[in-house]
């Protein structure tokens, strides 16, 4: 865990890059069991953090590799991520003046930090898990199985769906006729 504390920060600003391991991200998805993924990457985070007053400027990018199973087919498929924030960070309890409000509050995400420290780790892997597909697909036009005989239909077709056509077909004929 990565964690800057507020004094830390010089009033020039600093400009931080680091690698997030697979084993402290993994402390971070805990809450994330409904969306079945694994690491394929470390995190790479790079980041410019300024003091505006008492609040902190963050912008920054992230990147990993993630994997995911389609919820289609059911394959494995690596997914690059990466995605660039800018983030205000307000001290908990003191409600930013006026004047801070103004500056772009309304263009950037704002959160809070407490006890005078930046937890930097957690704040990267948010910004990733914000980008994570509900429902992820290998390609887009994935054709996923055939929920009769299960076999993958990017790789071939299968009989099953000329059947139900044509089930579909004889039933129609014998609405005609009735
Ligand atoms: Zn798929
Ligand atoms: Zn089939």
């Amino acid at each position: 865990m990565f964690a800057l504390k507020l004094d830390e920060i010089p009033e020039q600003g600093l400009d931080l890059q680091w690698k997030e391991e697979k084993a402290s991200l993994l402390g971070y998805v805990k809450d994330l069991s409904r969306i079945d993924f694994d690491f394929e990457t470390p995190l790479q985070a790079e980041v410019k953090i300024q003091k505006a007053g008492q609040s902190v400027v963050i912008t920054g990018k992230v990147e990993v590799t993630l994997r995911f199973q389609c919820v289609r087919c059911l394959k494995e498929f690596s997914y690059p991520l990466a995605t660039t924030f800018e983030l205000t960070l307000h001290p908990l309890k003191e409600a930013p003046s006026e004047e801070e409000t103004e500056v772009g509050s309304e263009e950037m995400e704002s959160s809070f930090f407490e006890g005078g420290e930046i937890h930097l780790s957690e704040i990267v892997c948010e910004q990733i898990f914000l980008e994570i597909p509900y429902q992820p697909v290998c390609q887009e036009g994935c054709k996923g199985l055939c929920p009769k005989c299960g076999k993958d239909l990017n790789l071939s077709s299968c009989g099953c769906g000329k059947e139900e056509l044509g089930s579909v077909f004889s039933a129609l004929k014998k609405l005609k006729l009735d």
